[in-house]
């Protein structure tokens, strides 16, 4: 069955915790998310920060369902109050995400995974596909990169299933700024 937009990830391990204490204990158990079409954004973020996150777009859903009964352990993420709904009376784990920007999102579905905001290189899976990344030399990057940026930059990771090259240049420091905000909405509230 085709899932259009949804990208299969290799990793097998369950390498993330499970076990930290969130404000309301309501951290999910899970080796995967999944994150319905409006959540796109998100999901991104969530492969950058190590998550296993697939993303299906354009899916009726009996096989968002299908999907998710065929995983183990996945934490479906929709804007779907309907669908939310219907997949939580049958026992799937679900979480209704508010209409937000990306930071506010993150801050909201973060706590509830377990999940920090803090860039780890190490974890970070490509955006694009799911895949994990690999640091690789400045010379298997000649001829992918534009010539300034080879010049530049130093630290290069290639997507072991897309091919795509990463570096650590100002998006680097962009995504970082982001996180950091992110940070600061979880763990910045004062709780009287
Ligand atoms: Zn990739």
């Amino acid at each position: 069955m085709a899932f259009p937009g949804l990208r299969p990830v290799a990793a097998t391990a369950k390498f993330f915790r499970t076990d930290a204490a969130t404000p309301g204990g309501c951290t999910l158990e899970y080796r995967e998310v999944v994150a319905d079409g409006m959540l796109g954004k998100l999901a991104k973020w969530l492969r950058i920060l190590g998550v296993r996150a697939l993303y299906v777009r354009g899916a009726p859903d009996s096989d968002v369902e299908e999907l998710l009964s065929r995983l183990e352990d996945p934490v479906f993420l929709t804007r779907d109050r309907a669908l939310y709904a219907r997949l939580a009376s049958k026992g799937f784990k679900a979480v209704l995400v508010p209409e937000a920007p990306a930071e506010a999102q993150l801050a909201f579905v973060l706590p509830r995974l377990g999940v920090e905001p803090v860039l780890d290189m190490s974890r970070t899976l490509c955006p694009l596909c799911g895949s994990s990344l690999k640091r690789v030399d400045v010379r298997e990057v000649e001829g992918l990169v534009p010539e300034g940026v080879l010049s530049a930059y130093d630290e290069f990771y290639r997507c072991t299933g897309c091919g795509q090259v990463y570096w650590r240049g100002t998006h680097f420091y962009e995504m970082k700024r982001k996180l950091e905000k992110v940070w600061w909405l979880i763990h910045g509230k004062v709780v009287c």
